[in-house]
């Protein structure tokens, strides 16, 4: 190693690893090793042409994996650029000498600062004059202007920066790579003369290297990015702003199984600065920490769009109004009044595919997974069986397998037959559905989302992916298919998701003033449960009576946000291996303050021909639960046991 290159905390660095040489990082430097000197290898590269990793970073690693309870470096290196842990230096430098030709700043004159209406610039003023950790909910009803204070409030930040000759970064967080080139278009027109880096898993290999330098070196002064930019090194942060707190993708379901919302709150705690949650519908931790003090709430009641309203919520009775093709009458009647008015419609089922199942009458036949336990679904249009939980593939049955019956029937409906019916119903529109199965193609969901924007479409059919924040201008009714099966199920959390849902959803229309002979917006939901409590709180736009009774609830049944939970999971190819680990785990230790329940199956059991069982833990104390967790996970790890297994704090999919 070249000898006048000093080590530093934080570099990265080429070391011997067996046979192999691999990307290291320094934690820490020591000039004795109670390891045999013989057994020493010196390392073989400094990247010194990098400058090192903060200290603030490295605590934020080791935060995250002492409370996630994960080795350092699983949560540190796989954090870092693929490109940046490459063995030759050549991507680095070639990334470092484009980021130095790249970062002069252009002159395009910034795009209009809308005028805020009081509550905005209420809220705008109160982030950017923050002093020290404050963690800010912002409680905006859908179309109140949120993302403006964002940008105002990063503005008076910025602007701060060029009297005092300082430096700011500021971290955007959003839930849905979909949804960052809207907000990064917004941002560059605001700010044509700073450099805005975004990450997301959407991006190629050497984008990912140039925009992470770019936040690393300070040169990118505004980042924005998917839960994994929580990650980002960022030397001059001084600001965490989480659109849409609320929502499940924050919280990442494998590996490092941590929730981006909650990382963000500690890095900002750490490093003294304000954290912003913004949702409508905020989870009930935030709505907790608010309503107690610890987090300050600021409201937005009104949209942001002058005469713009929240749109009129009826339910539509499906008793008395039996649907065809899944759609009422009145449902029907709303949509071709729209078409009549040149005006957009959206229709919400969060199941896709042409059926869930298909089902032979004659024997009783239905098409089960044979490595899941879960039905193979229906995708017509693919001529396939498709298991959305292994990836199996199957050519659609001409006939039964069991009896030969071949008048095999779909049962049920998702986004591909209500895209059928609605041909059938209105073969004038222009129809467009938006799923995970029309947007395979990268880029092809951003072209339809585009055709949706230049009113190139009349009624949008869509998952959960047309819910999310999308600010469609034309847009004047909303339809939900089938929301019901969520008000039972065994899930607690599925009541506080499926009313965020539909307040996401529904906050879609009317988003701009309703125009001159054009209609009112409003929601039509389609339900066999129109006395549902649920309902009435959707209808009233609710959130703060329905948060109020569901935290309640929870509060009596003992359940989060006032307990902490961590689950043990484990997997083998008999349940009974799972679960025989579970007990001998549930068995190993005393344990005062916690709660250890009994292993169960989980409620989809096999996948991929792999059987899951869990344990859930549970204790009044944040504290009490981590102390536990390591004496606990020391001794799983002396259990000898065929199941595969890990561990998840805070686990939100029990
Ligand atoms: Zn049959
Ligand atoms: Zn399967």
């Amino acid at each position: 190693m070249d000898s006048d290159v000093v080590p530093v905390i934080g570099l990265l660095v080429l070391v011997p690893f067996g046979r192999r040489e691999v990307i290291g990082l320094i934690i820490g430097i020591s000039d004795s090793s109670d390891f045999p000197e013989e057994k020493l290898k010196n390392a073989v590269a400094l990247r010194a042409q990098l400058a090192p990793l903060s200290d603030h970073w490295l605590a934020l690693c080791a935060f995250a994996a002492d409370y996630y309870q994960r080795p350092f470096g699983e949560v540190a290196l796989p954090g870092l650029p693929k490109n940046l842990r490459a063995l030759k230096p050549g991507p680095l430098d070639r990334a470092l000498k484009k980021i130095a030709r790249g970062v002069a700043p252009h002159d395009a004159t910034p795009a209009a600062m809308p005028v805020l209406n009081p509550a905005q610039q209420e809220a705008a003023d109160a982030i950017a004059e923050s002093a020290g950790f404050a963690p800010i909910l912002l409680h905006g009803v859908t179309g109140s202007g949120k993302t403006e204070v964002y940008l105002q409030a990063a503005h008076k930040i910025l602007a701060q920066d060029e009297r005092q000759q300082n430096l700011s970064q500021i971290l955007i967080l959003v839930p849905e790579i979909n949804l960052t080139p809207q907000l990064e278009n917004n941002v560059r027109a605001r700010f044509p003369g700073v450099m805005v880096a975004t990450l997301h898993s959407g991006l190629a290999e050497g984008e990912r290297m140039f925009h992470w330098l770019a936040a690393h070196l300070g040169h990118a002064r505004i980042v924005l990015g998917t839960r994994l930019a929580v990650l980002a090194s960022m030397p001059h942060l001084k600001l965490i702003i989480i659109d849409e707190e609320h929502d499940p993708s924050y919280k990442q379901q494998e590996g490092l199984r941590y929730s981006a919302r909650d990382l963000a709150v500690w890095r900002a705690r750490q490093l003294g600065i304000p954290v912003v949650l913004g949702s409508a519908t905020p989870a009930l931790e935030s709505w907790h920490h608010s309503q107690s003090g610890r987090y300050r709430k600021l409201e937005l009641r009104q949209r942001a769009v002058r005469d713009a309203v929240l749109p009129t919520v009826r339910l539509i009775d499906m008793e008395r109004d039996k649907p065809a093709e899944g759609l009422t009458s009145t449902l029907l009647a709303a949509l071709r009044l729209r078409l009549e008015r040149g005006e957009q419609s959206l229709l919400f089922l969060n199941r896709r595919g042409y059926a869930p199942v298909l089902n032979c009458d004659a024997c009783g036949w239905v098409s089960n997974c044979t490595r899941c336990t879960s039905f193979m679904v229906l995708h017509k249009p693919e001529h396939r069986l498709r298991c959305h939980h292994c990836s199996l593939e199957l050519r659609i049955p001409k006939y039964c397998p069991t009896c030969g019956n071949i008048d095999l029937q779909p049962m049920g409906r998702g986004t591909q037959r209500v895209e059928e019916g609605l041909q059938q119903f209105f073969p004038q529109a222009r129809i467009l559905r938006i799923d995970a199965d029309s947007t395979r193609r990268k880029g092809s969901a951003q072209a339809a989302f585009d055709s949706v924007h230049r009113g190139e479409v009349d009624i949008l059919i869509g998952t959960q992916m047309v819910a999310k924040g999308h600010d469609f201008k034309n847009l004047t009714v909303v339809g939900v298919l089938n929301p019901d099966t969520a008000l039972f199920s065994h899930d607690y959390r599925a009541s506080e998701r499926l009313f965020a849902q539909l307040m996401q959803v529904a906050g879609r229309a009317g988003r701009a003033a309703q125009r001159e002979g054009g209609s009112a917006s409003e929601v039509l939901i389609q339900t066999r449960y129109p006395q549902h409590p649920l309902y009435g709180a959707v209808m009233a736009h609710d959130y703060d009576r329905f948060a109020g009774e569901l935290l309640e609830e929870r509060r009596h049944a003992g359940l989060p946000p006032f307990i902490y939970q961590a689950l043990l999971r484990a997997e083998a190819r008999e349940l009974q291996t799972a679960l025989d680990f579970l007990q001998l785990a549930s068995e190993c230790l005393p344990h005062p303050g916690i709660t250890i329940n009994d292993p169960i199956p989980m409620t989809m059991t096999r996948v991929a021909n792999v059987d899951r069982a869990q344990l859930l833990v549970e204790c009044a104390s944040r504290p009490a639960l981590q102390a536990f967790l390591k004496i606990w996970i020391a001794t799983l790890r002396q259990i000898k046991t065929r199941a595969r297994w890990s561990l998840e704090v805070d686990p939100v999919d029990i």
